[in-house]
């Protein structure tokens, strides 16, 4: 896989900032380069990036973008754009196609989506045929779509590390 960028559409301050925070640290844990949010709310690039700051890596967030904008940006650049819904195609009938992209953005809403990003996404994938949450959608998205195992990779710099243990914590803090 290449580069990997989310587009976040439907964000709402008011109810959402919970689970947006959560698409973008997942997708940062799994090899995504950034978020792109399609709404105004700043502290979600705050805590996402306070998160990149401490535990290593370059993930960057977008704030307050225009998702029809950013879309033909990234196909005019000559990227593909993979709409997750859960009535797409089932994501194993199309991961050998996805994982030959040099250049990926995976779109992810909230609550109703605009209809045209049906038509505009290259594909339209669902994880499974039933409805869940756009956290495990991306979770099983960029697992499955990986050419090298995105849970042994490690991000460079941060302040913080894990020293992974069997039982108890232990976290090596640089100065
Ligand atoms: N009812 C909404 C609709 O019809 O668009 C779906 C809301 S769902 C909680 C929010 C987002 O999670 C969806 O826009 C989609 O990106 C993602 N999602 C949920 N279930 C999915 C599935 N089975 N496959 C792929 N994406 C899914």
């Amino acid at each position: 896989m290449g580069r990997i960028v989310i587009l976040r559409i439907g964000h709402r301050a008011f109810r959402d900032k919970r689970i947006t925070t959560h698409v973008g640290l997942t997708a940062r844990a799994l090899g995504a380069e950034g978020m792109l949010l399609a709404s105004d709310d700043p502290s979600i690039k705050q805590n996402i990036e306070d998160v990149a700051t401490r535990w290593g890596g370059d993930f960057y967030v977008t704030n307050d973008v225009n998702w029809k904008h950013e879309v033909k940006k990234w196909k005019d650049a000559g990227g593909k754009v993979c709409h997750l819904s859960m009535y797409g195609v089932n994501l194993p009938n199309a991961v050998d196609d996805l994982k030959q992209c040099e250049q990926l953005m995976i779109v992810v809403g909230a609550e109703k989506v605009p209809p045209e990003i049906y038509d505009l996404a290259d594909w339209n994938i669902a994880v499974g045929n039933q409805p869940h949450s756009e956290v495990a959608a991306i979770a099983i998205t960029l697992d499955r779509i990986a050419t090298a195992d995105p849970l042994r990779q490690s991000l460079p710099g941060g302040q913080l590390t894990i020293v992974p243990m069997e039982k108890g914590k232990k976290v090596i803090e640089r100065q």
